[in-house]
């Protein structure tokens, strides 16, 4: 089949590169000529794992382009795919102004019939509005189809290749036949439904996730008063069919590009139609409040943060990507130049991002964990990058100052960190202090 893919961003461009493998012609289209300047040269503008292969393959097999000109592109495809960003706006609402756009240039260059396929992440209703936007500017026929996307940042290249299942929404029996046929080699689990209700399970399902994660985070802080441990609570309750696993990591939180506007969008959603959506408002609430867990727990073992160094592991939302999109790690760091530190900062791709939307005199560039660690207070591990996982923590508890650790993400086992020498904080899970020779040493820092 000939594709568009409106946007090459995290979605559109996975999307773009992952349909071309299967074989479709796919036309990628950007309105930031640098990005499509940066792809027709083979560089790849964000991180995503096992993406650079796939798109050299494909360019070279003539399956995949890039292109700034939306409007032969839309001329050439069967299959338009809107994949631009819905970014938040003011009050919370989703920000419809890319959708818009995108509309009405594919309406401009329509030359025939075209089914546009909605990848983006929008609040119920936009395929309509869509649909109203194209008719009102061009008398060619086309058909509109809701594809919510759930890849994951990180593992994007996987999800795509290996759904749990694709939500295909249309009220058009033929534009669902040709829509299935593009996905069936993704996967059986095809699951075809109204416009309006595949629009809400994307909604639901991220609202969900982060109310999981919510949950968890509030058990792992009445873990920590009531001395439990949050890790094992967790696997216990996992075994429950019904509750399963996954998304159950205590933490500081969820960030990125999805959970946090995603969830202010349907609280929105519900607003408009007077629903007070109150334990999503929750949700959203205590997400809030969690990241700055590791700013009480810096005060609790260093007593103030004015002219302390801390170093800071872990800059991006999540592990494997570069982004940092209400990344849990721009407010930390702010928190902690309000509080009269210097930050030094380590990611092993996102650094540059981070400088992008947070940079200041007191901010010291490290590259590399042991670097953000040499003569630090303490250190706080925010994203759990295998990395991480890996360093020789002796190493880094003799660089720093005062070898204390705030591990934002649980990443090691307390069974390994009660046989290192720091005084070693986690979520939801009890405090190791290595001797009581050194917890005594750290009360004395307290006071002091
Ligand atoms: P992004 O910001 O990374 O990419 C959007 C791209 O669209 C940008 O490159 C932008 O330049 C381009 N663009 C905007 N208007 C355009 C126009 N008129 N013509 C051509 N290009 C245009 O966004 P993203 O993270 O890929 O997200 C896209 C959508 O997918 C959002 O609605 C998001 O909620 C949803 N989504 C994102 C993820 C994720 O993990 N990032 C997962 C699932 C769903």
């Amino acid at each position: 089949m000939n594709l568009t893919v409106i946007g090459t961003g995290y979605v559109g461009l996975v999307s773009g590169v992952c349909f071309s493998d299967l074989g479709n012609r796919v036309t990628c289209v950007d309105n930031v000529p640098q990005k499509i300047e940066m792809l027709k040269k083979g560089e790849v503008p964000i991180y995503e794992p096992g993406l650079k292969e796939l798109i050299d393959k494909n360019t070279e097999e003539s399956r995949l382009s890039f292109t700034t000109d939306l409007s032969a592109a839309v001329k050439e495809a069967e299959i338009i795919i809107i994949a631009v960003g819905t970014p938040q706006s003011e009050n919370g609402e989703a920000d419809l102004r890319y959708i818009d756009q995108a509309a009405k240039e594919i309406a401009a260059a329509m030359n025939g019939y075209k089914i546009i396929m909605t990848k983006s992440t929008v609040p119920v209703g936009t395929n309509e509005r869509i649909r109203n936007l194209i008719s009102g500017i061009t008398n060619h026929s086309f058909d509109i189809v809701s594809v919510p996307e759930f890849l994951r940042e990180g593992s994007a290249v996987r999800d795509t290749f290996n759904p749990d299942r694709i939500v295909i929404g249309t009220e058009r029996k033929a534009a669902a036949e040709k829509i299935i046929s593009l996905h069936t080699p993704l996967t059986d689990n095809i699951f075809v439904t109204d416009i309006r209700s595949a629009e809400m399970i994307k909604y639901a399902s991220n609202a969900f996730l982060a109310t999981k994660i919510s949950f968890i985070n509030e058990i792992a802080n009445i873990c920590e008063k009531v001395g439990a441990d949050v890790d094992l609570v967790a696997q216990g309750m996992g075994y429950d069919k019904r509750i399963g696993p996954s998304f159950l990591s205590a933490g500081i939180g969820y960030g990125g590009s999805c959970f946090p506007k995603d969830t202010k969008a349907l609280i929105q959603i519900a607003g408009n139609v007077e629903y007070d959506f109150k334990l999503l408002r929750s949700v959203v609430e205590v997400n809030q409040m969690q990241r700055f867990g590791v700013i009480d727990k810096l005060l609790d073992s260093l007593g103030t943060i004015q002219n302390r160094t801390i170093g800071i592991w872990g800059l991006a939302f999540k592990p494997n990507t570069d982004d940092v999109r209400e990344a849990p790690s721009l407010e930390i760091v702010s928190a902690l130049l309000e509080l009269g530190a210097t930050v030094k900062i380590y990611d092993p791709i996102a650094t540059n991002n981070f400088l992008n939307v947070l940079n200041h005199p007191y901010i010291i560039r490290c590259d590399s964990a042991l670097d953000a660690s040499r003569d630090c207070d303490a250190i706080c591990l925010l994203t759990d990058w295998q990395e991480f996982k890996e360093v020789d923590l002796d190493q880094i508890g003799d660089a720093m100052r005062l070898p204390i650790m705030i591990d934002g993400r649980n990443t090691y086992t307390l069974k390994d960190m009660a046989t290192k020498k720091f005084l070693y904080y986690s979520v939801g899970r009890p405090l190791i202090k290595h001797t009581h020779e050194q917890a005594l040493e750290y009360q004395n820092v307290n006071i002091g």
